[in-house]
């Protein structure tokens, strides 16, 4: 079995697939596994996955306090929160650095499987019983399955479906976000952010870290290089430089370097994440996006669901896809739904009356998201 992609949906497939009796390499295209990143929510049926994966509780240990939320005008006084200062061991909501759950996935199988680091996948040609795959470096090698959890521009999706923007749903928007060291800008474990109309700036403060994050809408896509990230940069400064609250001083540390993940906001919504003996798992096939604060949770429970799937079906990998797909699909389209529509004019509202709309029903308490 081959799994291209060594992040929640890769290492957790992997996982299964190994637990499962089946001999498993990975391919990932950087050099190690990427870090960085804002905390992952664990939530719902993330924690039953992770208990049976027997993780929960190494999990669990990494857990950071509880983050309350609020939502700040232009003179820093409260519009309103959401989220509660509930003790973590009694909530079955609770976050953990991202870094830190992908060693534990790691750890538990990296001695039990194959991974290929700086490679990637070149070509897939399906046959009738095996799926024969040319990786960068020339290798060919055969697998009886391809999974493709290599992310929200998935390489593995756009060689067994065809050009991957087909499948990019485009939310409006674009979304910057780098984790510095604390520095003073908030209390700790708190999330704070501010909004104009197309544009919110957000501080997450946790552990010894402040993430700083930007958002703002566009008409549709910009054209930029993601590989230049003084351009990057110069886009947030484009559009916050005429912002007071505590933006100067968040642009002031954007600036650092140039680790930080900058990216349109979308969503992947595809017809069906199969393809012959290729299936998609994770933002490879129906990312949610980061306005459903759920993505790595998503993969966790699209890799468990999967392998629910292969246990019930020994075999008929066909009728076991199948069951993964159907089964996951309404839960996935629900949280796609919510963040395209109540995330999105949550955090980042349109104009002045979806701004005013938003600010009303802080006031009110008539939050769901
Ligand atoms: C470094 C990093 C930082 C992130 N930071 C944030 C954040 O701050 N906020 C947020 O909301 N979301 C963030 N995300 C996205 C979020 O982690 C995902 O939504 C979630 O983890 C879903 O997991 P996934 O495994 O499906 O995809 P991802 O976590 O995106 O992992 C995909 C993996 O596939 C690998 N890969 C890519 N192309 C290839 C290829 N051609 N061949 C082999 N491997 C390949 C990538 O290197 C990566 O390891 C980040 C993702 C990464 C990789």
């Amino acid at each position: 079995m081959l799994v291209s992609g060594a992040s929640f949906a890769g290492l957790a497939t992997a996982y299964w697939l190994n637990r499962l009796g089946y001999s498993v390499t990975i391919v990932e295209t950087a050099n190690e596994l990427r870090r960085g990143g804002t905390p992952v929510d664990i939530e719902g049926e993330t924690i039953d996955i992770l208990t049976r994966m027997g993780l929960v509780d190494a999990v669990h240990a990494k857990a950071l306090p509880p983050r309350g939320f609020e939502f700040k005008d232009a003179d820093d006084a409260a519009l309103g929160s959401i989220g509660s200062g509930a003790d973590p061991a009694a909530n079955e909501r609770y976050e953990i650095h991202r870094d830190d759950l992908l060693d534990i996935l790691f750890d538990t199988l990296s001695d039990q499987i194959d991974v290929l680091f700086s490679q990637s996948i070149d070509q897939l040609d399906e046959g009738s019983d095996l799926v024969s795959v040319t990786f960068n470096n020339g290798d060919r090698r055969d697998y009886a399955l391809v999974f493709g959890c290599d992310g929200n521009r998935s390489n593995t999706r756009k060689l067994a479906f065809g050009d991957g923007d087909q499948f990019t749903y485009f939310m409006g928007g674009y979304f910057f976000l780098k984790v510095v060291p604390q520095i003073g800008l908030l209390p700790a474990n708190k999330s704070q952010v501010f909004s104009v109309p197309g544009r919110m700036a957000m501080l997450n403060g946790y552990d010894d870290r402040t993430d700083i994050g930007f958002g703002f809408r566009t008409d549709g896509e910009i054209d930029y290089d993601y590989r230049d990230r003084a351009q990057q940069r110069r886009l947030i400064h484009d559009h916050f430089h005429a912002l007071g609250w505590k933006v100067p001083a968040m642009l002031a540390c954007a600036d650092g370097d140039d680790d930080f993940y900058f990216d349109r906001l979308n969503q992947i919504r595809m017809p069906c994440w199969l393809r012959g003996r290729v299936a998609l798992v994770g933002d490879a096939g129906y990312c949610v996006s980061p306005l459903a604060g759920f993505g790595g949770s998503m993969a966790i429970i699209g890799a468990g669901r999967l392998a629910d799937a292969l246990e019930r079906h020994p075999g008929d990998y066909a009728a076991a896809f199948r069951q993964y797909e159907v089964g996951l699909r309404p839960f996935v389209e629900e949280v796609q739904e919510r963040a395209a529509t109540t995330g999105l004019a949550m955090m980042l509202p349109a104009d002045e009356i979806e701004l005013a709309e938003r600010d009303r029903r802080l006031a009110t308490g008539e939050i769901d998201f």
